[in-house]
């Protein structure tokens, strides 16, 4: 009589979903059956590598936060140490008010704590009024309740004004979350600020926003300093592969052995029949063939997620199922000649500058292994929640858009030799108000699951580090209760 592996289906073959196939072979060893199943044609979901004449460049995700050592530590234990390269540290630019400026140091993601180096960027009376936010004299405290959370952009707006909200705040953000600060709760987005209003709070201290800026500011001051007098190494800001994610969606699948079920989804999932909920699970698959499985971990993006919990766990199903996405495109133009193109990493574009780009990065400027090549890659990005007009438009016409914002920001009027478009339908989850709140139910309803996990760019951060982070926790889940 033979006896079935013991098998977990993985749904969604994107960084969370093989990283979990990765952990999950890790700690059922080599016997175990491992599907990995995506409804694309491809793995690594929006990590996407693709060649040039000159080399592969990135159209999906670019890089990861540097000092994430969690997530290096995870790619040099894949084997990648020699394919991590850092940034040249060419400065980044914001343009806003009619002009390229320098990216202004001394903000928590675009929230000043003072008017200091913002003039210009600011009008002066946006200026006076960041530097009155904090005066309990001239304007009234900030009514802050200790925990509490609140949209982002209406905060900012009320006690800084329009101003700060447009031409930092969400150029700031936006490149994170493809979302306008209007449309992001502040606790998931700028954490740092939300606890110092926290703390501010608790001591009984006039809270204001500036002041909390101030304090967050002064905490990163003096964690440099106790590191510089340590003598450690700052790590940099951010890192990236020198061939690109390919190097990391290759490796895990390698490692990780799986059966890739590609073009085809997990259309549901069930308790198998007569089992309970601790029992194995039947997947029945988009193309009507059933799995019978162990366990599964879900690691597509939050509605697919949502859609397939709905049986299983409902509750969390409701929940996940809710969070909104935010589609966006990348145009990544690659130029033969790079002569005009400004020494910078890159342009973040205000809110109400009249292009139609919310950012661009002079990709071949931030990374020496990209302009060792000679030449020039450049990415303009489209799109953002609420608004996909430009993610639909044809590949002409986002390249025509691309290269006139381009020319009328830098004055820089290549033509490139090869282009390639992305369009990232759903790309990226939005954090609205109240997210952590929400995952944590979500996570409560999902506990009480047995032999079934979620995980992904929705759940505890979309960035590279918390994917990662979030996958092996859902492998260890399912690991621990298949014990
Ligand atoms: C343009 C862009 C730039 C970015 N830049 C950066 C960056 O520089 N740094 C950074 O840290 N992060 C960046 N991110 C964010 C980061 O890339 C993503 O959050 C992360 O890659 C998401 O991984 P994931 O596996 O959770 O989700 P995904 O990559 O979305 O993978 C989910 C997979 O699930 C599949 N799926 C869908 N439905 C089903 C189903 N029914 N059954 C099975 N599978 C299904 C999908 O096809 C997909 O392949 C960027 C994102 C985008 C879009």
């Amino acid at each position: 009589m033979s006896v079935r592996p013991l098998t977990v289906v993985v749904a969604g073959a994107g960084l969370t979903g093989l990283v979990s196939a990765f952990q999950l072979r890790r700690g059922l060893g080599p016997g175990a059956r491992i599907v990995v199943v995506d409804p694309d044609d491809r793995v690594g979901g929006k990590l996407r590598t693709v060649d040039t004449a000159e080399g592969p460049i990135e159209v999906g995700a670019e890089a990861y936060l540097g000092f994430r050592k969690d997530a290096t530590d995870f790619f040099e234990g894949l084997g990648l140490s020699d394919e991590l390269v850092v940034p040249s540290g060419m400065p980044s630019t914001i343009y806003a008010a009619g002009e390229l400026r320098a990216m202004p140091r001394t903000t928590v993601m675009g929230v000043p704590a003072s008017s200091e180096g913002l003039q210009g960027l600011l009008s002066d009376d946006t200026c006076a009024r960041i530097d009155a936010e904090g005066d309990p004299e001239v304007t009234a405290p900030l009514h802050w309740v200790h925990g509490d959370d609140v949209n982002l952009g209406q905060l900012v707006e009320s006690r800084l004004g329009r101003e700060v909200v447009d031409h930092l705040v969400s150029p700031l953000l936006g490149g994170v979350y493809s979302s306008l600060a209007d449309d992001l709760g502040l606790r998931a987005t700028v954490p740092q600020l939300a606890g110092a209003l926290d703390a501010m709070t608790a001591v009984g201290e006039p809270v204001s926003l500036t002041a909390a800026a101030r304090r967050v500011l002064d905490q990163r001051a003096e964690a440099n300093e106790a590191r510089l007098a340590s003598g450690a190494v700052a790590a940099p800001i951010f890192r990236t592969f020198r061939n690109g994610y390919r190097k990391v969606y290759d490796a895990l699948v390698e490692q990780a052995a799986p059966e890739l079920e590609l073009g085809v989804g997990v259309e549901s999932i069930a308790d198998a029949e007569a089992g309970g909920a601790g029992a194995s699970k039947a997947v029945t698959l988009t193309d009507g063939r059933i799995l019978d499985a162990d366990a599964v971990v879900l690691a597509a993006p939050a509605p697919a997620t949502g859609a397939l919990l709905a049986t299983v766990a409902p509750d969390a199903a409701e929940i996940i199922g809710a969070i909104d996405l935010a589609s966006s495109a990348v145009v990544a133009m690659r130029f033969d000649d790079a002569e005009g193109l400004p020494d910078y990493s890159g342009i973040l574009i205000a809110a109400d500058a009249p292009v139609d780009a919310k950012a661009f990065t002079f990709s071949s400027k931030k990374w020496p292994h990209l302009g060792e090549r000679g030449g020039a890659v450049v990415r303009g990005s489209f799109g953002r929640f609420g608004d996909d007009s430009l993610v639909h438009l044809s590949d002409e016409e986002l390249t025509a858009k691309s290269l006139a914002d381009l020319e009328s920001l830098t004055g820089f009027a290549g033509q490139p030799a090869e282009v390639v478009v992305q369009r990232w339908w759903g790309g990226i989850p939005r954090y609205g108000v109240g997210h952590g709140d929400l995952m944590r139910f979500a996570d409560a309803a999902l506990d009480d699951v047995p032999r079934v996990a979620a995980a992904g760019a929705w759940h505890r951060g979309p960035g590279i580090p918390a994917c990662i982070a979030d996958a092996k926790a859902a492998a260890a889940k399912i690991i621990n209760d298949l014990a």
